[in-house]
């Protein structure tokens, strides 16, 4: 395979700088790039000082083939962007009559006056490439040479990525012929370094496809990514990499739909099989109901919750006995398991989920130490729970119980269905002998 083309990306802006405004065009154009199969390999921000944004364009060329700038092709003084490319790329300016037209038609339409400095944007660098700025007056520029080719983008984002998209996107696939495509498997219940034992062999004589693991709040997703010359040969390679996942990690895997999340995952199934369920929270604080209430449609199955901090509240609204709560203490299994069972009673449904911990900063002893979280799950008569230590802060500590709990209740109600569906093979094996 051909070495892929590099691209560098400069964003100018003393704005940037100065953390005023967040590089939003960096993540998108950083993103598309990759999409391209085009190697980034350097990024910066540089202010609006044309010495240092000259010095970094000459480094610039001399380690890549291709360099994206965004901002500083404003009207105003200070926007030299272009100015320091041309004289970087030995080119002078000239004015071009269609930008002119066009940025005349851009202004009278929304009743601008046009000022002398608004012309400047009319000077483009002779035999540059112009792209149409369709909500702006800055053209964006496509300079090239035997070596470099230099991209210049209007800074606001409604006008970079439009014209990124309609113009730039294509230009830079003709430089690259080949795509990058990707794929995301989803797993919960599951940490990230035992996720990546399973695939070790996998990760360590990948070519392409290549499959690699990001760790996230209690979830850890596999993606898998193929260059390709499209996007349906991407795909065709990624399928055998994603049935090879699938036979490996089996009901870890919850979805393979970026757009999916592990509560609506859970909610489908509760929806499937026509289960009721509750939650009682503690250390969440309602964390684990919200993340139901994502899901629109999920009153259905989902009507009430209880929140119960303290001790009186376990034992007022889910009945945990007094006896339990003083021998065991609210942060341990006994008090989980009757906080679920006690929960699902109350609210006379199928499942009941609970969670009782310690969220921190405050509260732990060498015993019961921060991040000590039980989650229980009541579930048709039958009670699970689970230990759990976690790190983090206590905001991280809580969402990492209301994963968790999501994940408990997946199981459960996963388990119930293959106990329900074995009774009936054995029944119907019975009937048949
Ligand atoms: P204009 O023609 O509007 O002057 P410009 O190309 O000169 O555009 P800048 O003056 O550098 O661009 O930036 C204009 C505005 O665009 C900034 O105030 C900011 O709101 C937005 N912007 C610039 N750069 C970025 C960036 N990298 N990420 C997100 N927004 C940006």
């Amino acid at each position: 395979m051909e070495e892929a083309m590099t691209v560098e990306l400069i964003c100018v802006g003393t704005e940037l700088l100065l953390g005023n405004i967040v590089n939003t065009n960096a993540a998108f154009i950083s993103e598309k790039c990759a999409m391209l199969g085009l190697s980034m390999y350097y990024q910066s921000v540089v202010g609006d000082n044309p010495g240092r944004l000259e010095h970094l364009l000459h480094m610039a060329k001399e380690r890549s083939d291709v360099i994206i700038l965004s901002g500083g092709l404003g009207p105003t003084q200070d926007d030299l962007t272009k100015e320091i490319a041309a004289r970087v790329m030995d080119k002078s300016l000239v004015e071009d009559s269609k930008v002119r037209k066009a940025i005349q038609e851009f202004m009278t339409k929304r009743g601008n006056t046009i000022t002398e400095n608004n012309w400047k944007q009319a000077l483009v660098p002779e035999d540059c490439i112009v792209l149409h700025n369709s909500n702006g007056t800055a053209p964006g520029i496509i300079m090239e040479d035997e070596d470099t080719r230099i991209i210049l983008l209007p800074g606001p984002p409604n006008e970079l990525i439009p014209m990124f998209e309609e113009q730039v996107y294509s230009y830079l696939h003709n430089l690259q012929p080949e795509i990058i495509c990707s794929k995301m498997v989803k797993l919960c219940g599951i940490g990230e370094s035992a996720a990546e034992t399973k695939i070790l062999d996998l990760i360590n004589t990948q070519k392409n496809p290549t499959v690699a693991p990001y760790a996230k709040t209690g979830e850890v997703h596999l993606r898998i990514t193929a260059k390709a010359a499209n996007e349906k040969d991407a795909f065709t390679m990624i399928a055998p990499m994603e049935e090879e996942l699938k036979r490996r990690f089996g009901n870890l895997i919850y979805t393979d739909d970026p757009q999916v999340t592990l509560e609506m995952v859970v909610a489908k199934l509760l929806k499937k099989y026509h289960f009721t369920v509750t939650t009682a929270e503690s250390c969440t604080g309602g964390l684990l109901a919200a993340r139901l209430v994502n899901v629109s449609g999920i009153s259905e199955n989902f009507k009430e919750g209880y929140i119960t901090y303290s001790n009186d509240a376990k034992e007022k609204l889910l009945g945990v006995s007094h006896e339990t709560l003083k021998t065991y203490g609210a942060v341990s299994s006994q008090t989980a398991a009757e906080m679920a069972e006690g929960g699902a009673k109350a609210a006379k449904v199928d499942i009941c989920v609970s969670i009782t911990g310690i969220a921190g900063p405050e509260g732990g002893t060498e015993e019961k130490p921060v991040g000590l979280v039980y989650i229980g799950c009541y579930c048709k008569g039958k009670v699970y729970t689970k230990k759990n230590l976690y790190t983090g802060n206590r905001s991280k500590i809580r969402e990492y119980s209301v994963a968790t709990a999501l994940t408990l209740l997946r199981k459960a109600i996963l388990n119930e269905v293959n106990e329900r569906n074995e009774k009936t093979t054995r029944n119907l094996n019975k009937m048949n002998k």
